[in-house]
């Protein structure tokens, strides 16, 4: 099974994808040229044990869910829902649950965001959980303020 990983470039932001059989090498941003290394090694068991890009083991499971999509078609059953006395209604709620269904599932990392597709998801991994998420907001803002304090720090030395 070849997956993908789907990550953000550290310093611009930029979406980088990258196949999970390239993990443990680099990687140059399209954008600003600066280099992703992915830290996690090439995945040899079927399921994903650690986030390819960051090799954090914290990871969720979630279908891979066009919001959009899935919006689009709560509006348009809105739109007729007076005509059909409700029943486009139901029809979208039906077909939204089928779309999800059928939707393949994804691996979604809670430390850096990463997004892992075509890989085996972990029976380990749970769905998305609330309470950790904010733990590693509080983690990455905790993080972001010690980098910046050491760039300003730096800024005044030279
Ligand atoms: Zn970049
Ligand atoms: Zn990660």
């Amino acid at each position: 099974m070849s997956g993908e990983v789907n990550f953000a470039c550290a310093t611009c932001g930029a979406g980088m994808l990258l196949p999970i059989d390239a993990a443990g090498r680099t990687a140059r941003c399209p954008r600003c040229e600066s280099v992703a290394h992915l830290a996690a090694p090439t995945q040899t068991t079927a399921a994903l044990e650690r986030c390819a890009h960051c090799g954090s083991r914290a990871l969720f499971v979630q279908r891979d869910f066009n919001r959009k999509l899935g919006f689009a078609i709560v509006v348009l059953a809105a739109l007729v829902a007076v005509p059909t006395w409700g029943i486009s209604l139901v029809v979208a709620a039906l077909v939204d649950l089928a779309l999800y269904r059928a939707l393949p599932r994804i691996s979604v990392c809670y430390e850096c965001d990463a997004i892992h597709r075509g890989v085996e998801v972990n029976p380990q991994h749970g769905a998305f959980d609330h309470a950790v998420a904010e733990e590693f907001k509080e983690e990455k803002s905790k993080r972001q303020v010690a980098i910046q304090r050491w760039l300003r720090e730096r800024g005044g030395h030279t």
